[in-house]
C-alpha cells in the first residue's frame, strides 16, 4: 500500500504542531500536512494533540447559550476535545445538536424501560457523518486542497458533497452501481458531486479511489482518514453532555465500517484518560446477520476474522470487510462490550415500530433498536439499565425499504397499505371501515 500521506498540499503552515498522525500498528509518528491515508506499513493512523492545562464540563455548559456559530455546533462545542485545526478554515453547518426520545412504545417493544433514541438522522445532511465531515473537511482546507474525494455506501457521499459545496471545494464521489439508496443517491447529485458509478461493490470502490487519491492528488475523506473519526466522537460528548455527564449503562449503535465503533470507543477513552468521566458506558454493536464478520470475530473471542460477501437491506452496513476493525475490536475490549446480529426481517420490523411513533430511521439505525430488543431478550441488558440506541439516519434516505416493508405480499404486523377509491362517499365509508 503505498503512503498517501505526501501530497503536494500546500497549506502545512496553517496545522498546529501539536497535531500528529500515530500509526495503530507500528507506532509511526507523522505531521498531518496531507490526505491521511494508510502507514506505509499498513496501519491506520490515529490523530494525537495534547489536553488543554484548562478543561472542565462547564466550558461546553457556557456555550450552549451562545451563538457563535462554533458554539453552535454539536461537535465544535467540544473543540478542546478535538484536535486543534485553525479556527478560520473550520466549516460547520451547524452539526449535531440531535435530540434524545423516549417513547413508550419502543421501551414496551424492546423490553427496555429506560429505553433513549439518540437521533443523529437529524445532523444537517440526515446522518452522523456531517460530524466527521466537518473535521475532515476542515482540515483539507487548512491544507488548500483543491478537491475532496470519498467512496461510498451513500452517507459519505451525501456528506461529502454538501459539505464540499459548501467549502467551495469540487468532489467525486465513487458509488458502487444500483447499490445506494435512492434519498442518499440525490442528495449527492442535487449537491453538485461528480459522481463515479463504479460496476461492482463497496470495497472495489474503495479500492479504486485510495489509488486515485494518490494518483490524481485528491483529499480523501473516506473512514480510513482519522479526522473522521475525531467529529464522530462527539455523538458521545454531546449525548454525556445532555445526559449531565452520568453515562447510561449502554451505548447501542449498528457496526458496518466499524468507524463509529471506533470513534465512541476513542471518546469514552479520551473522556477516562482526560478526567470527565468516571465510569464506562458498555458498547453494544449489532450488524446484519448478512454483513456480520464483526459479530463472528466476536463470537471466536477475536481469535479470528474473516471478510465476507456481504448482503443486507440495510445497505448502509452493508459490508464485508471493515476498514476500522482492529480499532473496533479495541473499542469493545474497553469497554466491556458485546456485538450482536439480527435478520433483515427483525430490521425492518424494528424500523416499522420506530417510524410509527412518529420518529423515523433507515435500516440501519433500526439495526441498533432490534439489537436493544435481542440484547434484552437475552439477558445482557439487564432490567433498570439505562440504554441509548443512536439511530444513525433520516427516514427519508431509503424509501423504497419503506415500500418494500408496507407493500410486501407476506404479512407484516405494521404494514400501512395505501387503499385507492371511486371519489364517493360511500367508497371512503367503505374504506375507512376499520381505520376510525
Ligand atoms: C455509515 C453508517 C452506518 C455505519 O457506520 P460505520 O462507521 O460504517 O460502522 C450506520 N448507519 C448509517 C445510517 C450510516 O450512514
Ligand atoms: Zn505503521
Amino acid at each position: 500500500m503505498a503512503d498517501e500521506g505526501e501530497q503536494q498540499l500546500t497549506g502545512e503552515l496553517t496545522i498546529s504542531a501539536e497535531i500528529w498522525l500515530v500509526c495503530e500498528r507500528c507506532g509511526g509518528r507523522i505531521r498531518p500536512t496531507g490526505s491521511p491515508g494508510r502507514c506505509l506499513c499498513g496501519g491506520l493512523y490515529h490523530v494525537e494533540f495534547p489536553r488543554p492545562a484548562v478543561l472542565s464540563t462547564a466550558l461546553f455548559e457556557q456555550r450552549l447559550g451562545s451563538w457563535q456559530p462554533l458554539d453552535r455546533s454539536g461537535v465544535w462545542r467540544y473543540r478542546e476535545l478535538l484536535p486543534p485545526l485553525p479556527i478560520d478554515r473550520i466549516i460547520t453547518r451547524p452539526e449535531g445538536n440531535t435530540n434524545l426520545y423516549h417513547h413508550p412504545r419502543l421501551a414496551e417493544w424492546t423490553g427496555c424501560p429506560d429505553l433513549l433514541l439518540k437521533h443523529e438522522g437529524e445532523n444537517p445532511t440526515g446522518s452522523f457523518k456531517d460530524r466527521g465531515m466537518t473535521v475532515a473537511i476542515s482540515h483539507a482546507r487548512a491544507l488548500d486542497a483543491r478537491a475532496v474525494a470519498c467512496a461510498s455506501t451513500g452517507n459519505t457521499a451525501a456528506s461529502v458533497a454538501a459539505y464540499a459545496a459548501l467549502a467551495g471545494l469540487p468532489s467525486i464521489v465513487f458509488l458502487p452501481s444500483g447499490k445506494i439508496a435512492t434519498g442518499k443517491l440525490s442528495q449527492a447529485i442535487a449537491y453538485g458531486a461528480r459522481i463515479v458509478q463504479i460496476a461492482g461493490e463497496f470495497d472495489a470502490a474503495m479500492q479504486l479511489v485510495q489509488e486515485a487519491s494518490s494518483a490524481l492528488g485528491l483529499y480523501l475523506l473516506n473512514s480510513v482518514n482519522p479526522f473522521r473519526l475525531e467529529g464522530q466522537k462527539a455523538i458521545v460528548f454531546e449525548l454525556l453532555h445532555q445526559l449531565g455527564w452520568e453515562p447510561p449503562d449502554w451505548i447501542i449503535l449498528p457496526g458496518g465500517n466499524l468507524g463509529n465503533t471506533a470513534a465512541f470507543g476513542a471518546a469514552v477513552m479520551q473522556l477516562r484518560a482526560w478526567g470527565l468521566l468516571d465510569r464506562l458506558p458498555r458498547l453494544g454493536v449489532i450488524q446484519a446477520a448478512g454483513a456480520a464478520p464483526f459479530y463472528a470475530a466476536f463470537r471466536s473471542g477475536f481469535r479470528d476474522f474473516r471478510p465476507v460477501m456481504a448482503e443486507t437491506v440495510a445497505t448502509a452496513i452493508r459490508i464485508g470487510n471493515p476498514v476500522s476493525y482492529e480499532r473496533a475490536r479495541r473499542a469493545i475490549e474497553f469497554t466491556d462490550g458485546v456485538v450482536e446480529a439480527v435478520t433483515d426481517d427483525e430490521i425492518l420490523e424494528a424500523k416499522a415500530q420506530v417510524d410509527r411513533c412518529g420518529i423515523g430511521c433507515e435500516p440501519a439505525s433500526a439495526a441498533a433498536v432490534a439489537g436493544v430488543r435481542k440484547l434484552v431478550a437475552r439477558g445482557i441488558i439487564r432490567p433498570g439499565e439505562r440504554v441509548v440506541a443512536v439511530l444513525t439516519g433520516h427516514v427519508l434516505k431509503d424509501p423504497d425499504a419503506i415500500l418494500q416493508y408496507h407493500l410486501s405480499e407476506e404479512q407484516r404486523p405494521l404494514a400501512n397499505r395505501p387503499v385507492t377509491i371511486e371519489p364517493t362517499l360511500v367508497a371512503l365509508r367503505g374504506a375507512l371501515e376499520h381505520a376510525l
